[in-house]
């Protein structure tokens, strides 16, 4: 995992503070907030404290690292109480997928029924 923010990563200055987030949860490995522009009544990003690029970066396979945001992700959904209703997971990847922000960050999405396939 990287060790340091990466200048001008928008999500490495929400980890140290100098860009504002609407958190909703926090612990020793990763952070949430709320997404600026919601794609659902739920729409929270998970990501880890230290910079990783996206889930295609060698150093995404850390399993302690993703198990953590796995895990905060499902808590997430049981506080915003869409445990039992549901809710989506995403990583997005490169252009086709939209990505934008080449800082790991995992999508959680509910509160309204998603549509399957994904536009
Ligand atoms: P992606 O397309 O997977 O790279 O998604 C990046 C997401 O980050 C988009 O949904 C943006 O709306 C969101 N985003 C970018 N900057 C911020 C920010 N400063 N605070 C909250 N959400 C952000
Ligand atoms: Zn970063």
């Amino acid at each position: 995992m990287g060790e340091s923010a990466v200048e001008n990563c928008p999500f490495c200055g929400i980890v140290s503070g100098n860009v504002s987030s609407q958190q909703v949860y926090a612990d020793d490995h990763v952070l949430a907030f709320r997404d600026r522009n919601p794609q659902a009544p739920v729409h929270v990003l998970v990501i880890p404290r230290a910079h990783v690029g996206g889930i295609n970066d060698p150093r995404a396979e850390d399993g302690e690292v993703l198990v953590a945001l796995i895990h905060a992700a499902n808590e997430i959904a049981r506080r915003e109480g869409i445990a039992e209703s549901g809710y989506r997971l995403v990583w997005n990847v490169g252009p086709h997928a939209g990505q934008s922000v080449f800082h790991l960050h995992l999508h959680v999405l509910g509160g309204r029924l998603l549509g399957w396939p994904p536009g």
